[in-house]
């Protein structure tokens, strides 16, 4: 059934009796062409390219609990494509213009919403580094503007401009940057995906690998074995754990990251701001409630929770930026599982055992790639070439010297 506004107004009038189950909910077949493992953003995004675009049938994608139960339903909903080395911005950019076309082409209502995103700028040499990261956006094709002082006054008047640790001296804006509602994403890739075919297994876990003579021949599951000529991994912060059943040891950790929502305060912030000095990253969402987030909680864990000296460092960030802040209450925090790699870009690669492919590292800013990432990764496993925009990441880059650090940590997953 197509969703459309037509749609809307007919089954108003007829009772709203004619709407269908968003997707179906089929027994596993005993063999596919695909297998993908993980029905998060990428996963799903992942099945419905493989059918839509690459024109590949017999799919199913493997969730161990249900579709977007993950970090795509977890995450603070941002997207942009501010990113300055060579391996990364065109691929973010790719993906930014995915977004761009994503309702229509998927027929969901995301709530793509692109409302702005700037990164404050606090002193002389930041203000440097965000002109090389804003001219090289605009190399890739991206937008980026260099904003002043009193262009961030005119937009945040409320900003703690005189804080005399942080003082806030401009912005780097990307107009096109914004948010997107995050579990709407997984729902419209299901949606698609299942409309072209594609089988969502929920309830499935993955828990085996059959691989004979370096070829995979299928997985183990909590529902049985399940053949496949070729299966994709896309469980972001449980990549090791799923990796680990074809004996590999991946260059990545596992760590929590926490959102945090206050409550429904009247419209403030009507994009979405960054604080330069600080790990400290806000939006308003459309119900009033400031969604914020900063770093990951620093020691490896598969807890989708967090714990209170994040939440202490985070607020203190957000207090710093806007003290009036401090008086809204906080609402809600939970966490996520992130899949921190070495140098803080992610992997789309073959691996060493026929058939068996990886899609992972995203770290914390993996939804503002799903797009690109499902798009890469379906290219790669119905071509088995990287697409142009990916071609850079992959797993002999630690080999070979040739890391995408974008922050300069180093190899210290807990700092990208
Ligand atoms: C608090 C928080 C804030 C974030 N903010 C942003 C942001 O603002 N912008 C941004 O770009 N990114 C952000 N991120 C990062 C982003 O959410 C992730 O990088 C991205 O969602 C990961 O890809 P995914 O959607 O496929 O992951 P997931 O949704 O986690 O999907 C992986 C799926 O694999 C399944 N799985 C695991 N093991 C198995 C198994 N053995 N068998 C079967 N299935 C399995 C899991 O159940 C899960 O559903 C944030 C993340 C968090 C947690």
């Amino acid at each position: 059934m197509r969703y459309s506004g037509f749609r809307i107004l007919k089954e108003a009038l007829t009772g709203h009796k004619g709407w269908g189950h968003a997707w179906r909910d089929p027994e596993p077949q005993t063999s596919y062409d695909y297998i993908i493992i993980g029905g998060g953003g990428h996963g799903l995004a992942t099945a419905y390219y493989l059918a839509k675009e690459f024109k590949q049938a017999r799919i199913a994608v493997l969730e161990k609990g249900y579709l977007g139960g993950g970090n795509v339903g977890r995450n603070t909903t941002i997207i942009r494509s501010n990113y300055l080395l060579d391996g990364n911005e065109p691929f973010y950019e790719f993906s930014l213009k995915l977004w761009e076309g994503l309702e229509q082409d998927f027929n969901y209502n995301a709530m793509v919403s692109q409302r702005g995103i700037i990164n404050l700028i606090h002193t002389d040499a930041a203000r440097d580094a965000a002109t090389r990261r804003g001219n090289a956006m605009i190399m890739n094709g991206a937008d980026a503007e260099l904003l002043n002082r009193d262009q961030v006054r005119a937009m945040y008047p409320f900003l703690n401009f005189d804080n005399a640790r942080f003082p806030i001296k401009g912005a780097l804006m990307q107009r096109r940057g914004g948010t997107v509602r995050h579990d709407a994403v997984a729902w419209g890739y299901a949606r698609g995906a299942d409309s072209h075919g594609v089988d969502l297994i929920q309830n499935c876990e993955v828990t085996g690998m059959r691989i004979e003579n370096g070829k995979i021949l299928g997985v183990e599951t909590s529902r049985g074995f399940i053949g496949a000529k070729k299966v994709g991994v896309a469980v972001a912060g449980s990549s090791s754990k799923v990796m680990a059943h074809a004996g590999m040891r991946l260059p990545m950790e596992s760590h929590v990251l926490q959102a945090f929502v206050s409550e429904g305060l009247k419209p403030l912030i009507d994009g979405v701001m960054t604080f330069g000095a600080g790990h400290f990253y806000v939006s308003q969402s459309d119900k009033g409630g400031l969604v914020f987030g900063g770093d990951i909680d620093g020691y490896n864990s598969y807890a989708q929770r967090g714990n209170l000296p994040v939440v202490e460092d985070v607020i203190e960030g957000g207090m710093a930026l806007m003290p009036m802040i401090g008086r809204a209450r906080l609402l809600r925090t939970w966490g996520g599982i992130m899949d921190m790699s070495m140098d803080g870009s992610p992997i789309i690669d073959k691996t060493h055992v026929d058939g068996l492919y990886f899609n992972g590292g995203w770290c914390y800013g993996g939804f503002k790639a799903t797009p690109a990432s499902g798009w890469c990764f379906a290219h790669l496993l119905a071509k088995d070439e990287p697409h142009v925009t990916a071609e850079a990441y992959r797993f002999d880059r630690f080999l070979k010297g040739l890391m995408i650090d974008e922050k300069g940590q180093g190899a210290q997953p807990n700092m990208h």
